[in-house]
């Protein structure tokens, strides 16, 4: 997808906004959903016991409205290339092609192929790459985070604030998954790392390093999705959180409130909500929700009605963290219309978006650096300041810098070196840590020949080779 080309200047601008009402698309045209009433849908339990988890699910679900060759497609994948296994909630199977209406055998194919929440939730084999389809440094961890622990599923990364794995499950499987590693079933291809520790000790022992490291006052508190958490045992976690004086902001990680906003809207999660949120304000701790939508087309007044339903709980703030993916939203229409989408319609914060983490079997998804600063570049200046997100690099060992922080870029080889001001939890002993760069890579099949070249050469000769030592300065 070129970047530039997708600016028109048609209408004098090279985005026209225009202010667009959330639509829930009819969900009665999917033929295995035809006779599902409002009562169904709005219910959590109906949404959660009808995920489709598999290639006969969507098949009922979709019929011979879409070809063989995509359900082969599918299926191909799943056992060859999968990170993540298939799970896929009502709500965000009925924003696939959400236009579409049955017009006879097949007549949705090119529909579905073509659409970018599909390409996501759903990634079928032809799909990837088979050039470069991992990157000769993808890696199951891509960003460290167990190495990191400093008690089971709880990262310490930055100085001041602590990611908390609570759990490794989630209502939806994003095939992106950055946590491919941890989170959801093993795949055909991906056996997953397993938590030892019961979920009770493992909390407990988060709740003790926290006690006892005064200098965190941040704790993003996620999983997996914090959805797939009993409420009783969020509350309490999340009570006890609140008794350490230390603590000042908690955020909640759902993707849920995108992907399965009927949880967000069930009677027990609001009035629990209230209740946190209420103890929240009274120790003056800032907690506020942090969402996960990569296109425009998942933001529906279903999950409008669920971010004002948190924030009239008490929650301070629903923001959104989407992933930058080719063939989603690399594109800078794509991200202003999902992000005046969030904020115009639902009342969610646009707030950072993440270049897809070097994980294998991603390079279809990732765009360079250099793609990033486009992006970020284009869309600036149409929304508010404090509304327009930041396009984050997540670099091994550092953390989240702004694109155009890079220190560094060899663009014809792919290579980018950053520097940090901080040191991770591992480099305590570190002399070095502040003063050395840290490499991160772009896809090679974005590079010049001369690149992709030197890739060859140094990486094996072909993707399916084992890595060996590049040498890269
Ligand atoms: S919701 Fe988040 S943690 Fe769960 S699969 Fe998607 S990206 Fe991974």
């Amino acid at each position: 997808m070129s970047i530039d080309t997708s600016i028109s200047l048609g209408t004098g601008q090279p985005y026209a906004y225009e202010r667009r009402a959330l639509v829930e698309p009819d969900w009665t045209r999917l033929p295995g959903w035809r006779d599902v009433t409002v009562e169904e849908w709005r219910s959590v339990q109906w949404q959660r016991a009808h995920c489709v988890k598999n290639v006969a699910q969507l098949r009922a679900l979709w019929g011979d409205l879409v070809d063989e060759r995509f359900y082969a497609d599918l299926e191909r994948d799943q056992r060859e290339r999968a990170t993540m296994s298939m799970l896929v909630p009502p709500q965000m199977m009925n924003t696939i092609a959400p236009h579409e209406v049955p017009r006879g055998p097949g007549s949705w194919t090119e529909s579905v192929y073509a659409d970018p929440v599909r390409a996501y939730m759903i990634p079928v084999l032809s799909d990837r790459r088979t050039d470069w389809p991992s990157h000769p440094y993808a890696t199951r961890d891509s960003l460290h985070e167990h190495d990191m622990w400093v008690a089971e599923g709880l990262t310490h990364r930055y100085p001041t604030k602590v990611l908390a794995e609570l759990l490794s499950t989630c209502p939806q499987y994003c095939g992106h998954c950055t946590r491919m590693d941890l989170v959801g079933n093993s795949t055909a291809a991906v056996d997953k790392l397993r938590f030892d520790l019961k979920p009770v000790d493992r909390h407990a022992a988060m709740l003790d390093y926290l006690r006892r490291t005064p200098s965190v006052r941040d704790v993003v508190v996620s999983g997996g999705d914090v959805a797939n958490m009993p409420w009783a045992r969020l509350e309490s976690f999340l009570t006890q959180v609140l008794e350490i004086e230390n603590v000042r902001d908690i955020r909640l990680a759902s993707k849920a409130l995108v992907g399965l906003p009927q949880h967000w809207l069930s009677d027990d999660v609001r009035a629990g909500m209230e209740r946190v949120a209420t103890a929240a304000r009274a120790r003056g701790v800032s907690l506020a929700i942090h969402t996960h939508a990569n296109h425009a087309a998942s933001v529906t007044p279903l999950v409008a009605e669920a971010a004002r339903a948190m924030l009239e709980a008490g929650v301070r703030d629903v923001r959104n963290q989407g992933v930058l993916l080719d063939g989603v939203n690399a594109d800078p229409h794509a991200l202003l219309d999902l992000c005046f989408a969030l904020l115009d319609g639902a009342g969610v914060m646009p707030y950072y978006f993440y270049m897809c983490d070097m994980i294998p079997d991603a390079e279809h998804w990732r765009v360079s650096v250099a793609d990033a600063q486009r992006l970020q570049h284009h869309i600036m200046g149409y929304l508010p300041g404090f509304a327009t997100p930041r396009i984050v690099c997540d670099v091994p060992f550092v953390g989240k810098r702004w694109v155009h922080q890079v220190a560094e870029y060899d663009r014809e080889r792919g290579i980018s070196s950053w520097t940090k001001n901080y040191r991770t939890s591992i480099e305590a002993d570190d002399a070095t840590a502040l003063t050395r760069t840290y490499e991160y890579f772009d896809p090679i099949h974005t590079l010049p020949e001369a690149g992709q070249n030197w890739w060859r050469e140094n990486a094996g000769g072909s993707p399916d080779e084992a890595q060996k030592p590049l040498r890269i300065s």
